[in-house]
């Protein structure tokens, strides 16, 4: 997963290749506990030099296996991950040279800037952190998934189980009558 500087020309760098999840120990570590990856991860990118630094932009596309987060049913379902990573040239002489300038070198930090030092960049860490917050946190078999009935567990994706339910009317009124402490 290395990108030689020196192939990045103008107009930019077009790159897909394919990586096993195996190749990423921190993506290794949820699969098969909250994900389950069901294929390789595809990646596409874009690499282009931007005002002496190196931009990254691109998205990995994967199939994944997941948990409702409402009716805990697995479901099978395609995930993309988009990234953005922006490289700047470490100059470690430089730097050790002007000490005073340390302010600035924190600033890069912040803004996001990730460093790398010869003549390649080695993608393989600034993208598993990026593949790794791009997981979903808590992933819903569909947006309106009804979820399990909170009195009796029943799948309510199969129908109502007939229990009651406080209504929302009711629930406001519970908060109406809710007087919070304030010493
Ligand atoms: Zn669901
Ligand atoms: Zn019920």
């Amino acid at each position: 997963m290395q990108i030689r500087v020196d192939q990045i020309k103008e107009g930019g760098l077009f790159l897909s290749f394919e990586e096993q999840v195996a190749d990423f120990p921190a993506l290794s570590v949820v699969d098969g506990d909250e994900v389950v990856f069901l294929a390789p991860l595809q990646i596409s990118l874009r690499a282009i030099h931007v005002h002496g630094l190196v931009q990254i932009e691109g998205r990995a596309e994967t199939e994944v296996r997941l948990v409702c987060g409402r009716c805990l049913k697995e479901f099978e379902t395609p995930l993309v991950i988009p990234f953005s990573l922006t490289f700047s040239r470490d100059l470690p002489e430089a730097a050790a040279d002007s000490e005073e300038e340390e302010g600035i070198e924190i600033s890069a930090e912040e803004m996001g800037l990730i460093p790398f030092q010869g003549e390649a960049i080695d993608l393989r860490e600034a993208l598993q952190d990026q593949l790794v917050m791009g997981l979903p946190i808590r992933p819903l078999c569909q947006e309106t998934c009804p979820g399990l009935c909170p009195q009796c567990g029943a799948d309510l994706t199969l129908g109502d189980c007939g229990c009651e339910r406080p209504t929302t009317v009711n629930r406001f009124d519970v908060l109406k009558n809710f007087k919070v402490d304030k010493e």
